[in-house]
């Protein structure tokens, strides 16, 4: 019986995929060709996510391959479609192509890859944070239609979105986990009001969402009725792989604005004391590095596990340090802010001052799960320790005690 050896099927995959983006490249090169109409050839060559069936923005491959391709596109300055639409590329498009059907996927995972449709989630609500399987938002059906009444609140980018992953309470008869469904929703339908949310950074990348009668077909519906937890499953652990598992090349990403910061400072200032400082935490980001390598080596077709939330985990608190020290370094030049006039960013997460990334980086351990949540998960699926305490696990959501 002759057998393949699986080294030389990712050998064959990955001079696939190289060849496939090299022909991009020739046929589309960067810097003469309009970022959608690139993103948009990336994508019907099943490079966008190259895990996603064939036709649908991918070639059913080992996702690991997406990063032979992605390095081999930027280094020739193709577009990054993380910029535009980070949370539709991170977080939707992997859950419409899970849950959606042929018909939602058909139409919207090519516009959301080349950002000409900005997605965001609709998941948070004023009452439901950590614990969002207890959301309040309603959706009522009618015939054909869901009608839909609530707020969500800290939504990302909702004043640029085209559409929304939203996930509301279709059964309140049900225990909280068991009665909520997720729904593709227009953002741009009258009935839908979005305000600004000013961060302290002075911006406001995300928004309060209030829903009013809001009618959304029942065709627009991710997965069945009460599979609105598990759709979110999917959302949030590639959100926490999105936010904390990107693997940038050795000495970048974050750890390049303190490692910066320190080659500026005037020789008198580079103490032996604060050369300790920078170097620990340049020791911290190699190690998450690395350790994001190696979850992304073990990943295998399909939904990223309990394990990224390590890595959403690990660099929020980096993040948070390094800009810490950043800020230190740069002295009373640390105090200098250059307006708190609220803007509304054109993508999130972004900063364009070491000042603001310093304030920016405070929303790390919230944003995606806050830190002890995250601490959460892991003790119990990871470690295998006992359980959170949780009273409203077996009690219908209406029977819940809420205020
Ligand atoms: C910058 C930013 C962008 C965001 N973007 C979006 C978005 O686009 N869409 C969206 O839906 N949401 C978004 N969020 C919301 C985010 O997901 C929530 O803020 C987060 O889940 C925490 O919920 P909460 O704010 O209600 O805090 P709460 O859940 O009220 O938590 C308050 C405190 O209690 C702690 N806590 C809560 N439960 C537990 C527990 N069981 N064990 C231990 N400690 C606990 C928390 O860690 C926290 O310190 C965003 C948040 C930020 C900061």
């Amino acid at each position: 019986m002759t057998m393949t050896d699986p080294s030389d099927t990712l050998t064959a995959d990955e001079q696939r995929v190289t060849d496939l983006a090299d022909e991009l490249l020739a046929a589309f090169p960067p810097a003469d060709t309009d970022p959608k109409v690139f993103l948009g050839e990336q994508f019907d060559r099943g490079l966008a996510w190259v895990h996603f069936p064939e036709g649908h923005g991918g070639l059913g491959l080992n996702p690991k391959l997406q990063k032979t391709i992605n390095e081999r596109l930027y280094a020739q300055g193709a577009p990054n479609p993380m910029y535009r639409n980070p949370i539709g590329h991170g977080m939707c498009g992997p859950t419409v192509v899970a849950w959606g059907s042929d018909e939602q996927k058909q139409r919207y995972l090519r516009p959301l890859f080349t950002g000409e449709e900005i997605w965001c989630q609709l998941f948070s609500e004023p009452g439901s944070g950590s614990d969002f399987a207890g959301l309040s938002s309603t959706g009522v059906q009618d015939g054909e239609e869901w009608i839909v009444n609530g707020q969500k609140v800290w939504t990302t980018l909702a004043h640029l979105s085209k559409w929304g992953l939203l996930v509301v309470r279709t059964d309140p008869q049900a225990v909280k986990h068991a009665g909520l469904t997720a729904f593709v929703v227009d953002m741009q339908d009258p009935t839908v009001e979005i305000r600004p949310l000013r961060q302290m950074t002075g911006e406001a990348e995300f928004n309060e969402v209030f829903f009013s009668d809001t009618r959304i077909p029942a065709a627009e519906m991710l997965g069945s009725p009460g599979d609105g937890w598990r759709v979110s499953l999917t959302t949030l652990m590639n959100e926490r792989v999105s936010i904390g598992g990107t693997i940038p090349a050795k000495g970048s990403g974050t750890i390049s604005a303190l490692v910066q910061t320190w080659k500026q400072l005037p020789a008198d200032r580079r103490t032996p004391s604060a050369r300790e400082v920078v170097m620990k935490l340049w020791a911290r980001a190699e190690v998450l590095r690395l350790t994001n390598i190696r979850a992304n080596q073990m990943r295998k077709v399909g939904d990223p596990g309990p394990e990224g939330s390590i890595g959403k985990m690990a660099s929020a608190d980096l993040n948070k340090d390094i800009y810490d020290e950043v800020v230190n370094l740069l002295g009373a030049e640390g105090l200098l802010y250059g307006s708190y006039e609220m803007v509304r960013p054109e993508t999130a997460m972004g900063a364009d001052t070491l000042q603001k990334a310093f304030l920016r980086s405070r929303a790390n351990s919230i944003e995606g799960g806050t830190t002890e949540v995250m601490k959460n998960i892991l003790g119990e699926r990871v470690l295998g320790l006992p359980g959170d305490v949780r009273v409203d696990r077996d009690v219908p959501w209406a029977d819940v005690p809420r205020s």
